[in-house]
């Protein structure tokens, strides 16, 4: 690749949800661990949502990815007040924006055994209904062994993968041993920092969200796993997601190259095929990993095509009003963080 076309980048694992949360309020007291961040900012957010905030989070998630050259996104969603029909909701919000999307429910005992029952429900009814997707879970510290069974189960039943956290923080260090007998190749595990044995699966690597949560580096270099870069949930942009992937690489191996970064975002091709005859024109002429590892940030797509379709012409979305999107998402926002 050596000119500035690439084809539609994939962000491997996203939650479009938390495009409203920049600018919440601060948390009462400062987390000091991984599980004080998902308790006292994540989970409270998740909590709060309704289907206004997250249609607006995921058409502003969605056009942000756009507007970044990203076509195809996995997601994972939370929303445990409004559970029935969020799926629907993200995907025809990422269908109004011209993006591609795979949803996942993610499946929890947070809120007890019904609240399990009622996102295993989610993530079977959006699928049985021709929805793209995985079963999605958290992790395996907010799952009993009966709830990891029926996850796995309904995934089987369904033909589909499943979309779960692996050994992020500490905190999940035995998710490894309790997911092994399950995971299968068309399994999603997301982060896997702390793994202590080999899973199956495609490995969502999430450089720039496992900094900021301090969770530690797994170096994805060494396994053996299929890599696919996300953002878990801080934008769309798999350009920025890129260089901090090579980044922390190098910040553990002064001999990385930046071309083992561009191979786990090309990767991204194999969950979404049809991203490959996306045409994305750069305002950047050398669009190579040496290049795109020490450019500053400014690389950004003139023009979109999907399937065939000008979705971004000129930096601008064809088929929605980015100004809209962003003034409605901003009023979301300041509903859900009145909310908190
Ligand atoms: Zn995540």
């Amino acid at each position: 690749m050596s000119d500035n076309t690439t084809p539609g980048l994939v962000c491997g694992h996203h939650h479009l949800y938390s495009a409203l949360a920049r600018g919440m309020p601060a948390p009462p007291e400062t987390p000091t661990t991984f599980l004080g961040i998902l308790e006292q900012v994540w989970w409270r957010l998740d909590a709060a949502l309704d289907m206004d905030m997250i249609r607006w989070s995921a058409m502003l998630g969605a056009l942000e990815a756009l507007e970044a050259g990203t076509t195809c996104i996995v997601d994972h969603h939370a929303s445990p007040n409004a559970i029935e029909g969020s799926l629907d909701v993200i995907a025809q919000a990422c269908a109004e924006v011209g993006v591609r999307v795979a949803c996942a429910y993610e499946v929890t005992d947070r809120h007890g055994l019904d609240g399990a029952r009622r996102g295993l429900e989610e993530n079977e009814r959006f699928i049985r209904a021709g929805g793209r997707g995985y079963v999605g879970a958290h992790a395996c510290f907010t799952l009993s062994d009966d709830s990891l069974e029926s996850v796995a189960g309904l995934a089987r039943d369904l033909g589909v993968g499943v979309h779960i956290h692996v050994a992020e923080g500490p905190e999940d260090s035995d998710g490894p041993r309790r997911v092994e007998p399950f995971a299968a190749d068309d399994w999603l595990i997301a982060h896997a920092v702390h793994l202590d044995r080999p899973l199956n699966g495609t490995v969502l690597h999430n450089a720039e969200s496992n900094m900021n949560n301090a969770v530690g580096y797994g170096n994805p270099a060494a396994l053996s796993n299929r890599v696919v870069l996300g953002t878990d949930g801080i934008g769309g942009n798999m350009i920025q997601s890129f260089r901090a992937a090579f980044i922390r690489h190098r910040a553990a191996d002064v001999t990385a190259s930046p071309e083992t970064a561009w191979g786990w975002l090309e990767n991204g091709w194999d969950l979404f095929p049809e991203a490959r005859d996306d045409i994305v024109t750069w305002s950047y002429d050398t669009m190579d990993p040496w290049h795109l590892a020490y450019s500053p940030g400014g690389v950004r797509p003139l023009t979109v095509v999907i399937d065939g379709e000008l979705v971004l012409d000129n930096g601008e979305a064809t088929r929605v009003d980015a100004n809209e999107v962003r003034a409605k998402a901003a009023e979301q926002a300041a509903r859900l963080h009145a909310r908190l």
